[in-house]
């Protein structure tokens, strides 16, 4: 078990919280760790206080040491759920072994990112939601539930958490191979989609037994309908491909799972291998 997981549950363990009903109370966590020196802050943007002014618009949170107390402020104008993801973020950079003296944290952080090179940066992430979906309630409902996206939306607002957060936890916990695909067409300037733009693969975040690599710029073909159907008239869809349709070779079967995101154009699609969903998605005997 990596260390983020392990202070995860210690941490929830010290406040009394290993099996307590989901959504973790974020505010016993944080009464907690005020009694070990972190304060957290909530701020605006156009009124954030000195010591975060510079560093305060672009980012989800910021911390920041003065003598033996660390500050996180937390950027009140993003969504709540960003809001509670960004704050365990924040806290596990103030716990994790390595994360003390960070160079980077007093300019902020913007928490939830797949994309990230920063190893530290994944690692706070995961610390995150481990503290916000804790692992067995979150594999419980998982073995109880079928597979799909449906269940991660239904997860997701039992966990308070965001939909793409919920769907990376999802992954991660599950004991088949799977990855998560998000697809975005192009946008102009002004947030409108350019018309006929073409559906791309913007990252895939699969778990250690999920077999393949797709590349991110992965151009989706326009005759692949299970995409396109989701994607421009917002239907879930599910069904079998040809993992051509996501640059694998051809002849590589899947299984895919599609939720439109919450902007038109976009996509969020559990990919796994084979003809049909996985099943038997928990192993109750697994120890992990
Ligand atoms: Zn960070």
């Amino acid at each position: 078990m990596g260390d983020e997981f392990a202070t995860a549950e210690k941490l929830l363990g010290e406040v009394g919280l290993l099996n307590s009903k989901p959504p973790v109370p974020i505010e016993l966590v944080m009464e907690y760790l005020a009694t070990k020196g972190l304060k957290l802050c909530y701020y605006t943007p156009h009124d954030a206080p000195r010591p975060i002014k510079e560093a305060a618009s672009d980012v989800d949170e910021v911390l920041v040491y003065e003598g033996k107390t660390a500050f996180l402020f937390v950027n009140q104008s993003r969504a709540v759920t960003r809001q509670r993801f960004s704050i365990f973020h924040g806290v596990g950079h103030f716990l994790l072994p390595n994360h003390r003296g960070l160079n980077y944290l007093a300019q902020g952080c913007t928490a939830m990112d797949p994309l990230t090179l920063k190893p530290l940066e994944r690692q706070a992430d995961r610390f995150a939601a481990a503290m916000n979906m804790p692992q067995d309630p979150f594999r419980n409902h998982m073995g109880l539930l079928p597979f799909g996206m449906p269940t991660v939306e239904n997860l997701a607002q039992i966990y308070f958490a965001s939909i793409e957060s919920a769907a990376i936890r999802y992954v991660d916990l599950i004991d088949k191979p799977l990855a998560l695909i998000c697809l975005e067409r192009e946008y102009e300037e002004h947030g409108l989609i350019i018309p006929d733009s073409p559906l791309k693969v913007r990252y895939q975040v699969g778990n250690t037994s999920f077999p393949f690599r797709i590349k991110p710029g992965t151009v989706i073909p326009p005759e692949s309908e299970l995409f396109w159907a989701c994607s421009k008239d917002e239907y879930y869809t599910e069904g079998s491909l040809n993992g051509s349709d996501l640059g694998l070779k051809p002849g590589t079967n899947l299984w895919i799972n599609c939720l439109p995101q919450n902007h038109v154009g976009g996509v969020l699609a559990l990919v796994s291998p084979g003809n049909d969903p996985p099943q038997f998605l928990i192993d109750p005997l697994k120890v992990i």
